[in-house]
């Protein structure tokens, strides 16, 4: 189960898999958070391992402080 690079597309005929951007714009250059596909898996990436995260996660932006959520279980994507 882990330890699978999780950015990786889908190769063959399946098409591309289409990864999201879950960041805060307080910097000129956003400060990435996580990624999100449209299944609504979320990956976060912290040193070495990857954390699959289903539903709601919370975190802290590093660069100012700011707690984001992050609420993929309706129906549309929330930020
Ligand atoms: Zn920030």
């Amino acid at each position: 189960m882990f330890g699978e690079p999780v950015l990786r597309r889908a190769s063959g005929g399946g098409g591309r898999q289409t990864v999201f951007r879950w960041e805060c714009r307080c910097q000129d250059r956003p400060v990435l958070l996580a990624t999100y596909n449209a299944h609504g898996r979320i990956n976060i990436k912290v040193r070495d391992r990857y954390w699959h995260v289903l539903g709601q996660v919370q975190t802290i932006c590093p660069r100012c402080g700011a707690e984001h959520v992050l609420d993929l279980r309706g129906p549309t994507p929330r930020l």
